[in-house]
C-alpha cells in the first residue's frame, strides 16, 4: 500500500483508546469517534462541587501493558500519569467483623491465614503455584493473542486440559483452601470481570498471580487521569478524535465496510473500521441494515451476558482514615446471592459490595477535610430481572446508604453533600450496553477465547473489535490485551509490520 491507510475507532473505552494508540504509531491516520463528551467509556468522571469521581474501573493492574503502550511510541508513560502502588490491594470485611488484608508479599498473607485457618497455609501455597502456572499460560502466552479458528482453540487444549480450565475459580480453590472465608477471599475476583466465581473457568485464577507479581495501582489524579494521559499519548502522535457524536452508521459495499457516518453528520471513508462499541450494539444498530448485522445480533443475543452494577458516588463532609482505598464488603451471603444476581428474576434483598475511598491515596480528589466515595453492588442485568430502576434506583441507593451508615461508615447520612447513581437502565442508555451489562459477554469457558467474538469478523475483512466483548475478555488488562490483538491482526493485513502471533 502506498498511500497512509485510514482507521476509524468507535468508541473510546480502554481497548479502544489503546488500540487507537497503536494503529496511530503503526501508519494508519486513525480516528478515534465517541459517542458521550470525554474519553474513557466506563472510565469516565464525574467533577460534583469539588469532588472528582472515576466512574467505573479503579483497580489498576499489570502497569507493564500499559507502559508498553507508551514504549511504543518511544515515550513513558511516566511522563503522562504517575501510578502510585496501593497497599492493602484490598481490605475484605465480613459481617461477623472478620477482616483480611489482600496484600502482595508472602509472609503478611500467609501470616493471616495462619491466624484463620492454619492447615490452610499450605494449600494457600499450593493454589499460588497453581494461579502462577495458570497465569504464565493463559495470561502472558495466549492474553493478546486473537483466537480465529476452532484449530488455535484445539492447540491449546492441552495446556487448559492440564491446567483443568473446564473447572470454575471457586472450585479450584476450594481444592486447596478449606475455611470458608478464606476460599471466597481467594475466589471474588472473577465479579470485578463480570464473571460468576462458581461458573468462571479457573483459567482466572491467574488474577491472583498477576496481582501477587505487579500489584494495585492508581493513578494520581483518578484513573481519569490515566484515560486523559493515553488520549494525550493518542493526539501528540497526530490522532483525531472526535468526541460526543456518536456513530450511527457503517456502510458495506461487498465484503468490505467503508463509510462511517455519526449523529452529527460526518459521513467518512476508511480503510479499516474498529468497534469498540457494546458488540451487539454494533452489529444490531451500526449495521443492522445487512444480513451479517442482522445474523450477528441474533446470534450474540443468544449468549450469556454479565450481570450489571448499581453504583453510587457520594462525597462527604468528613473523613474516615480507617477504610482502605478498595473495601470488599460481603454480605450474609455468598453463593445464593451471586447466582441470584446471574440468574434473577429479582432484585437480592441483600448485597455484597465494593467500596472505593481514591482519596485514601490522593486526597486531591475531594475538598480539604473531606472523602470522596463510590460503593457498587453487583445486581442482575436487564435481561435477568425486570427492575424499573427510576423507581428503584434511589430506594437501593438509601438502603446502602443505611447500611454503610451503620456497619462501616457511622454518621454517612447526615454528612452526605453530594451524590449521583448509575443503574443497569443507565448502562444501556449511556453506554449502549446490551441488557445494560457492565461486562458484556459472561467469561465461561464456552464464550471464551476462539468462542468469544472474533477481534476480526469472519466475513467482513476491514471490520475488527476490541473491548471486553472480544478476546481475552473484561478489565482493563483485558481491553488492553484484546487492542495488542486486534492490532496485530491489523497490521498484518495491511502489511504494516511482520505477522500477528496469531493462534492459528
Ligand atoms: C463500575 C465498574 C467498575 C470496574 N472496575 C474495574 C477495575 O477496578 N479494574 C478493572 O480492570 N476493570 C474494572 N471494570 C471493567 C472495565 O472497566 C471494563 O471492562 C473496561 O473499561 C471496558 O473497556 P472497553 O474497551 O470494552 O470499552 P468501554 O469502556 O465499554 O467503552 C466503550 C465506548 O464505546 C462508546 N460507544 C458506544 N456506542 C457508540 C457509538 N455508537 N458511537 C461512538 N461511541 C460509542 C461508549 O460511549 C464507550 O465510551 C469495571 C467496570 C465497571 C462498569
Amino acid at each position: 500500500m502506498t498511500t497512509q491507510p485510514t482507521a476509524a475507532v468507535i468508541g473510546a473505552g480502554f481497548g479502544g483508546l489503546a488500540l487507537a494508540c497503536r494503529l496511530q504509531q503503526a501508519g494508519f491516520a486513525t480516528t478515534l469517534i465517541e459517542g458521550r463528551d470525554k474519553l474513557g467509556g466506563r472510565a469516565y468522571v464525574y467533577e460534583m462541587d469539588g469532588f472528582t469521581f472515576d466512574a467505573g474501573p479503579t483497580v489498576v493492574t499489570d502497569p507493564s501493558a500499559l507502559e508498553e503502550l507508551f514504549e511504543n511510541a518511544g515515550k513513558k508513560l511516566s511522563d503522562y500519569v504517575e501510578l502510585i502502588e496501593v497497599d492493602p490491594l484490598y481490605r475484605l470485611h465480613w459481617e461477623d467483623g472478620y477482616s483480611f488484608d489482600y496484600n502482595k508479599e508472602s509472609d503478611r498473607l500467609e501470616e493471616q491465614i495462619a491466624a484463620k485457618n492454619p492447615k490452610d497455609v499450605d494449600g494457600y501455597r499450593r493454589f499460588y503455584k497453581y494461579s502462577e502456572a495458570v497465569f504464565k499460560e493463559g495470561y502472558l502466552k495466549l492474553g493478546a493473542v486473537p483466537f480465529l479458528n476452532f484449530w488455535s482453540m484445539v492447540q491449546a487444549a492441552p495446556q487448559l486440559a492440564s491446567l483443568q480450565a473446564f473447572r470454575s475459580v471457586y472450585g479450584r480453590v476450594a481444592d486447596f483452601i478449606e475455611d470458608e472465608q478464606l476460599r471466597q477471599a481467594f475466589s471474588f475476583h472473577t465479579l470485578l470481570v463480570g464473571g460468576d466465581p462458581h461458573k468462571t473457568s479457573s483459567i482466572y485464577a491467574l488474577i491472583h498471580a498477576l496481582e501477587r507479581k505487579w500489584g494495585v495501582w492508581f493513578p494520581r489524579g483518578g484513573t481519569g487521569a490515566l484515560v486523559r494521559g493515553m488520549g494525550q499519548l493518542f493526539e501528540d502522535m497526530g490522532g483525531k478524535v472526535i468526541l460526543g457524536d456518536p456513530v450511527q452508521n457503517i456502510s458495506v459495499a461487498g465484503e468490505r465496510v467503508r463509510t462511517v457516518t455519526t449523529q452529527s453528520g460526518i459521513a467518512q471513508d476508511f480503510d479499516a473500521v474498529a468497534s469498540n462499541a457494546d458488540v451487539v450494539h454494533t452489529y444490531e444498530k451500526l449495521l443492522g441494515q445487512t444480513p451479517r448485522g442482522q445474523g450477528m445480533a441474533r446470534s450474540l443475543k443468544g449468549k450469556r451476558f454479565s450481570n450489571s452494577l448499581f453504583v453510587a458516588y457520594f462525597g462527604v463532609k468528613k473523613q474516615y482514615p480507617d477504610i482502605a482505598h478498595h473495601s470488599i464488603l460481603f454480605g450474609p451471603r455468598y453463593r445464593e446471592l451471586i447466582a441470584e444476581i446471574f440468574k434473577g428474576p429479582d432484585l437480592p434483598d441483600d448485597f455484597s459490595l465494593y467500596l472505593h475511598r481514591p482519596t485514601a491515596t490522593d486526597p486531591a480528589l475531594a475538598p480539604d477535610g473531606c472523602d470522596g466515595f463510590y460503593v457498587l453492588s453487583p445486581v442482575p442485568n436487564l435481561d435477568k430481572a425486570k427492575i424499573d430502576w427510576a423507581t428503584k434506583g434511589p430506594e437501593y441507593r438509601d438502603k446502602i446508604f443505611d447500611y454503610l451508615d451503620q456497619r462501616y461508615l457511622p454518621g454517612l447520612k447526615e454528612n452526605i453533600v453530594t451524590h449521583h447513581h448509575f443503574t443497569p437502565a443507565d448502562f444501556k442508555t449511556e453506554l449502549n450496553a446490551h441488557a445494560g451489562s457492565a461486562f458484556s459477554l459472561e467469561p465461561v469457558l464456552t464464550q471464551s477465547a476462539f468462542f468469544r467474538l472474533h477481534n476480526r469478523d469472519d466475513r467482513l475483512g476491514n471490520l475488527y473489535f476490541v473491548g471486553a466483548g472480544t478476546h481475552p475478555g473484561a478489565g482493563i488488562p483485558g481491553v488492553v490485551g484484546s487492542a495488542k490483538a486486534t492490532a496485530g491482526l491489523m497490521l498484518e493485513d495491511f502489511g504494516l509490520a511482520a505477522p500477528a502471533i496469531a493462534a492459528e
